[in-house]
């Protein structure tokens, strides 16, 4: 599944490519995945309308268009946001096949997804904060609201496993499970510590981490897991610097001792016994 570093690649590669463009056509393979109106109004309403940008919320890329509406997308868990050079219409067959909603102008789009969980809406720009999905969504870590004061306060009120905590979308976004792994064990905290008992000293260290971490990952074009691709249709490549995610048996990186699997909150979770306390 698409997470943070994933999505922020998708809109930096496409930023420069989309911004100021004109949307002639509006192709659907699969108009079920347009939500919130029928897919024939959406179409409608998107044609002859001009790109302004893309900006990011959590895992949603937002796309401001002129007329004062805000196309959402959401990748789900094999989606792709596609620069597209090919000329030819969608097709249910051959390489256009997997390609299922098609904005093209001077410009074309492409959203691709393998198992149709991906979501789009059309809504107007003002009330994109007000859409349930993202009205929901907690503090962004590369925000100013992403305090250590804030972040040690809101650990020492909570139970919850540091784990689940972290990954737990109303608290901080963007940190979905490959991250989770890779931040605590950065932070030598073990994954299913209760956030209270974690230390003001761990909490400096695992609020770095977390910055840290998913800079990182930007800076290599996100982790290619589960069919994500870029802008361009290239893998990241943050994925051989994996430390513990999906590294069960594998010898840690830091010590003499050996990652283990265990589950949380039925998500595979990777950690050093030694390390992670
Ligand atoms: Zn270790």
């Amino acid at each position: 599944m698409p997470e943070l570093p994933e999505v922020e690649t998708i809109k930096r590669g496409l930023a420069p490519f989309i911004k100021g463009k004109k949307i002639l056509e509006v192709e659907m393979l699969r108009p079920k995945l347009i939500k919130g109106m029928s897919p024939s109004i959406f179409a409608k309403k998107v044609k002859g309308d001009t790109i302004l940008g893309i900006e990011r919320r959590a895992k949603y890329l937002l796309v401001p268009l002129k007329s004062g509406n805000t196309l959402i997308f959401h990748l789900g868990m094999t989606g792709a946001l596609l620069k597209s050079v090919h000329k030819k219409p969608l097709s249910k067959t051959g390489e256009e096949a997997q390609k299922y909603i098609r904005i093209s102008g001077n410009v074309i789009l492409d959203f691709s997804d393998l198992r149709l969980f991906g979501k789009i809406w059309l809504v107007p720009s003002k009330k994109v904060l007000e859409q349930k999905e993202i009205k929901k969504l907690g503090v962004e870590p590369f925000s100013k609201a992403f305090t250590l004061d804030w972040f040690t306060k809101e650990l020492a009120k909570r139970k919850t496993k540091i784990k689940l905590l972290i990954m737990d979308q109303a608290f901080v976004v963007g940190v979905g499970n490959i991250y989770a792994n890779e931040v605590l064990y950065r932070a030598g905290i073990h994954p299913a510590r209760p956030a209270n008992k974690i230390t003001p000293k761990e909490a400096k260290k695992l609020h770095h981490e977390i910055i840290d971490v998913l800079s990182d990952a930007i800076k290599h074009g996100g982790s290619s897991v589960d069919n994500y691709v870029d802008a361009e249709g290239g893998e990241g490549t943050y994925g051989k610097l994996h430390k513990v995610y999906d590294r069960k048996g594998e010898p840690c990186t830091k010590c003499r001792g050996v990652v283990q699997k265990i589950s949380l909150g039925q998500r595979g979770t990777y950690f050093c016994p030694k390390c992670q306390k």
